[in-house]
């Protein structure tokens, strides 16, 4: 599947093997909630998310024991063969971090630096760069990544000042963006200074508001060209961090704003951290800019729909699908390119499960108890009986096998 045409041009930024911007496929990205310096812990949940698909994943950087463990961690994960790159996330105390724990600093692929957080007053400058001159010696890329929950108030407060002596003064919440905007630029122009080059340097301008969140990148987009990482802060949880993450990132990914993207969700006590990744490949797959895993297309059932198996079988092909893909990502070529429609009645069953690779229509309530099996959009054979799940399950595995050439030969 290719990306959406429009897609605005930036600098494109090399994270290790990882590419950012530059027309590159926008990547996905993901933060670990484990403590950093408990290696294990965090070796197990880094590995966790990149295998659920997230090609960064960043660490907290917070203290001395957390910057000591990185490189313990990074070895272990590539014992286990995990390349993710590894993102440290550095406030307050990062230059201090950075520079008296060298292999700290070898061992991450990119520094996530928090403008406002780099300390107040006179110490603010000599601090961020003490940061970029390690990222220089190292070759590392760095993400200046502006929050609103930390931003400059010494910068906040000057353009505060400014606003109410203009003739014509904007509103505290357009003061607050400008503000977050040159944080972001002002420091993106301060690493340059120091002698970062421009192409390691990556804008975040996170916000908790989605009106704000699309305001702020949009005019962010306009006034750089540094790749953009796209996240809506503080989300939430459940239904409400999914729902206005992608309202916010759907608006701007779809103006081609956007090259790597996270999403934030708090998971429910004991909930799994991957789902910010599964839910970041979703947004991006059902805007056809990038495919990461055959979708299930399944309608929302009704009072034709009276049992509940239905669910039940379009519950077992997603989770099928999702178990099977690492290995067929290994062996097909463009097997995430797939749909698989399970509907649940005569009324559009046969119709959308026309359209995907492989559908199945099952009968509602009332109707006759076979089950119509489309492949490419031919009605192919007739289930009925008591494995309809089973035999389904198996006529996917057989597409596959069969659709899609194995990797290293040409797609017919
Ligand atoms: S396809 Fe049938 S079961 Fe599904 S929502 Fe439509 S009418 Fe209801």
């Amino acid at each position: 599947m290719t990306q959406a045409a429009g897609r605005r041009d930036t600098l494109g930024v090399a994270v290790d093997h990882v590419r950012i911007g530059g027309g590159a496929p926008i990547v996905v990205q993901s933060m670990t909630n484990t403590d950093t310096a408990d290696i294990p812990g965090t070796v197990a949940q880094v590995a966790a998310l990149a295998k659920a698909g997230s090609e960064l994943v960043r660490i907290t950087v917070n203290n001395r024991e957390s910057a000591e463990a990185v490189p313990h961690i990074r070895e272990r994960l590539y014992a286990m063969g995990c390349n993710a790159p590894l993102v440290g996330d550095f406030h307050f105390n990062g230059h201090k971090l950075l520079t008296e724990v060298p292999a700290c600093a070898g061992a991450l692929a990119k520094y996530r630096i928090n403008p406002g957080n780099v300390g107040r007053g006179k110490k603010r400058d000599p601090q961020f760069a003490a940061m970029i001159e390690v990222a220089c010696r190292y070759e590392r890329p760095v993400r200046i990544g502006v929050n609103w929950g930390s931003l400059d108030q010494d910068l906040l407060t000057r353009l505060m000042d400014e606003n109410s002596r203009a003739s014509e003064p904007l509103d505290a919440r357009a003061v607050v963006h400008e503000a977050m905007i040159q944080s972001a630029l002002e420091s993106a122009a301060r690493a340059v200074d120091v002698g970062l080059p421009r192409d390691r340097i990556i804008l975040s301008c996170k916000m908790s508001g989605v009106q704000d969140l699309v305001a702020v990148y949009r005019a962010l987009a306009d006034r750089s060209d540094y790749p953009l990482h796209l996240g809506l802060t503080e989300a939430g949880m459940g239904s409400k961090g999914i729902v206005a993450s992608t309202a916010a990132l759907a608006i701007l990914l779809q103006q081609g704003i956007g090259d790597t993207i996270r999403i934030s969700l708090t998971p429910e006590p004991g909930g799994d951290r991957t789902r910010e990744v599964i839910v970041a490949q979703e947004i991006l797959q059902s805007m056809g800019l990038r495919a990461f895993t055959p979708m299930v297309v399944a309608c929302p059932g009704c009072g034709r729909t009276t049992s509940t198996f239905f669910q039940e079988l379009a519950q077992s092909i997603q989770g099928h699908v999702r178990e099977r893909m690492p290995q067929w990502r290994r062996e097909y070529r463009g097997v995430e390119d797939m749909t698989v429609a399970v509907m649940g009645c005569v009324v559009n069953g046969p119709g959308e499960s026309k359209h995907a690779n492989i559908g199945i229509s099952l009968p509602g309530t009332g109707e006759r108890p076979v089950a119509p099996v489309y492949v490419d959009g031919e009605k192919s054979v007739t289930l009925k009986g008591d494995n309809i799940a089973a035999e389904f399950t198996a006529l996917v595995d057989d597409y596959v096998s069969a659709r899609y050439a194995p990797l290293g030969e040409p797609r017919d």
